[in-house]
C-alpha cells in the first residue's frame, strides 16, 4: 500500500475513478488550487470530462488502462463506493489511494459496515445477516416487524431494499431484492434524518461540518437544511460519532455518515466513503467546500476550516426540474449548480441550488 510521502504541490495530478457530478465538482475545486484532475470512467458521456485536464474511457477491470492511468497521477480517489475491490487494490500498490482500500471495503458491505460501527459502541438499528429464507425468518423472529431488508452490496437511493410489514410474505421480500445476500434491519421510527460530513488528513487531523437535516423523496435526497432542527446535544453527538468513525477507519478524505435522530438518540445508518450529496450546501455556505476539503486532505495540504458563514437550504434538481434554470438563475441569493448532463431522466440528479440566509445565532 502506497502512502503520500509529502504534500502534493500545485501542478500535481489527482486521479478520480468515476465521472459523475461528484467527480466534476471535485475537479472544479482542484482546479482552483492549481491541481489537475484525470478522470477514469467507462461512460463516454461523463459529466466530469468537460472540466478535467485529462480523461480515460475504460472499464474498471481493464488493468492495462488502470496501469497507464496510475502512471499519470500522484494520488487516486473515487466518487462512488462501488469501485471493485480488485481495481482499488491494483491501483494502491502503484499510487496512494485515498480513502484507502480498507475503508472502501467496509463501506461496500452493509454487514461489515454495521458490525464495524456497532463495534465502536455507536448505536445502529438492530440487524442480522440474511442468506436465505430460513435465516430471514429467524432474523424476523428476533428483530420483529416492521423491518427493512437490504442487499449487503450495491444499494443506493433506496435501491436493493424493501420494507417488511406484518402482511409481507418473507419469500416475496427476498425475491424483491433478487435473492441476494442481505441484512435485515429493525425499522427505526426516526424524527429526522441527518448526516455528518467530515474530513481527515494523512496526519490524522479531522474537521467536521455542521449537521444538515436531510429530506428524501422516493428515497432520493431532495433537501439538506442547515442548521438541522435538533438540539445542540444531539448535533454534538452526531458530530462526535462522525469523528470517531473517520478516525477508526484511518481514513483520508471526506466522508458522509448518514444518521437517524429519534428523540435524543442518534443512530448511524450508513457510511459513504466519498464526498456526499448532503454536503453540497458547503459549496456556498462555508469558507471551504467539502470538495476543496477532500482535495486538500488527499493531497496532504492543511485542512481548511469547516466553519459555516450562512444558514442554507440545498435543493436537488431532479429530472426536468433543471429545465427551470432561467427562473432559478434570476432568483436573488440563489446559487445554481448544473452538472452538464444532456438527458433529464426522472429522478436523475441534474443539478442543485443553495439558498442562503444570514446565519442565526
Ligand atoms: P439507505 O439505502 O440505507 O440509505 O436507506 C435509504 C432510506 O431508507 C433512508 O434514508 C431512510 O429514509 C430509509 N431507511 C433505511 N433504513 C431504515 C431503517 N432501518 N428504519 C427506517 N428507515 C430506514
Amino acid at each position: 500500500m502506497t502512502v503520500l510521502a509529502s504534500p502534493l504541490p500545485p501542478g500535481a495530478r489527482v486521479g478520480i475513478l468515476g465521472g459523475g457530478q461528484l467527480a466534476r465538482m471535485l475537479a472544479l475545486a482542484a482546479a482552483r488550487l492549481g491541481i489537475d484532475c484525470h478522470i477514469y470512467a467507462p461512460e463516454a458521456e461523463s459529466p466530469a470530462f468537460a472540466v478535467a485536464a485529462a480523461h480515460t474511457i475504460a472499464r474498471y477491470d481493464d488493468f492495462d488502462a488502470l496501469a497507464a492511468f496510475a502512471q499519470t497521477v500522484d494520488v487516486v480517489t473515487y466518487e462512488f463506493e462501488n469501485v471493485p475491490g480488485a481495481t482499488a487494490a491494483f491501483l494502491a500498490v502503484r499510487v496512494p489511494v485515498a480513502p484507502g482500500v480498507a475503508a472502501l471495503e467496509t463501506a461496500q458491505d452493509r454487514g461489515a459496515e454495521k458490525t464495524f460501527i456497532a463495534g465502536l459502541g455507536i448505536p445502529v438499528a438492530p440487524f442480522a445477516a440474511v442468506s436465505d429464507l430460513a435465516s430471514l425468518e429467524a432474523a424476523l423472529g428476533r428483530i420483529g416487524r416492521p423491518a427493512v431488508l437490504k442487499t449487503r452490496r450495491f444499494g443506493y437511493d433506496g435501491k436493493g431494499q424493501t420494507r417488511i410489514v406484518p402482511a409481507t410474505d418473507p419469500a416475496a421480500a427476498l425475491a424483491e431484492i433478487g435473492q441476494q445476500p442481505a441484512i435485515l434491519e429493525g425499522f427505526v421510527s426516526f424524527s429526522c434524518e441527518v448526516s455528518v460530513i467530515a474530513a481527515r488528513g494523512w496526519q490524522g487531523e479531522v474537521v467536521v461540518y455542521d449537521v444538515p437535516e436531510n429530506h428524501h423523496e422516493d428515497h432520493i435526497l431532495k433537501t439538506s437544511t442547515v442548521p438541522a432542527r435538533i438540539s445542540p446535544a444531539v448535533a454534538e453527538r452526531a458530530r462526535a460519532y462522525g469523528s470517531q468513525i473517520i478516525a477508526a477507519l484511518g481514513y483520508v478524505g471526506v466522508i458522509g455518515v448518514e444518521m437517524f435522530v429519534a428523540g435524543e438518540q442518534v443512530i448511524v445508518n450508513e457510511i459513504a466513503p466519498r464526498v456526499h450529496n448532503s454536503g453540497h450546501w458547503t459549496m456556498d455556505a462555508c469558507h471551504v467546500s467539502q470538495f476543496e476539503q477532500h482535495i486538500r486532505a488527499i493531497c496532504g495540504w492543511p485542512l481548511g476550516t469547516a466553519e459555516r458563514h450562512s444558514d442554507v437550504v440545498m435543493t436537488n434538481l431532479l429530472g426536468d426540474e433543471a429545465a427551470h434554470w432561467q427562473r432559478l438563475a434570476a432568483e436573488p441569493g440563489l446559487h445554481l449548480h448544473l452538472y452538464g448532463k444532456r438527458e433529464a431522466r426522472p429522478g436523475r440528479k441534474m443539478g442543485h441550488v443553495n439558498r442562503l440566509s444570514p446565519r442565526q445565532p
